[in-house]
């Protein structure tokens, strides 16, 4: 069900619990403002998530209210984990709020790699 990406920041969404470590994830990389992690299930041969560790609920309330280092360590890893983990080329995909048919309440950028991926995703 697609959120409101205007609502508050709920802490029991299941990727704030996956930062806390109250359940498991396949994690592929962190640094002191975010996490990767393999996406559950993978629309591509290679689908892992990065996430904020900073509180916030979409790409919109992110880009308006994080810190400038918070802006700069989560891209600095979005950058790396494309570099290091996937490749040749990939695609960065950030839903947000219902049109955008975002699930998940906490920000999360998927990088889709692994194989062509053709001009769009559905
Ligand atoms: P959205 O539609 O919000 O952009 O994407 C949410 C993504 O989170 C989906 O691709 C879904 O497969 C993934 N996902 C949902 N629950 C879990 C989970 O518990 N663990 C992991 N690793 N991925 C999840």
């Amino acid at each position: 069900m697609p959120i409101d990406a205007t609502q508050p920041y709920d802490d029991a969404n299941i990727f704030a619990k996956i930062l806390r470590g109250d359940i498991p994830a396949e994690r592929v990389y962190e640094n002191d403002f975010a996490l990767a992690f393999h996406d559950i299930a993978p629309q591509a041969p290679v689908h892992i998530l990065v996430i904020p560790r900073g509180p916030y609920v979409s790409w919109d309330d992110f880009s308006a209210r994080a810190s400038d280092a918070e802006i700069a360590g989560f891209t600095r890893a979005v950058g790396h984990v494309a570099r290091e983990h996937v490749g040749p080329g990939y695609r960065l995909l950030a839903n947000t709020g219902g049109h955008g048919g975002q699930e998940v309440p906490h920000l999360h950028v998927h990088i889709f790699a692994g194989a062509p991926l053709g001009p769009m995703l559905a």
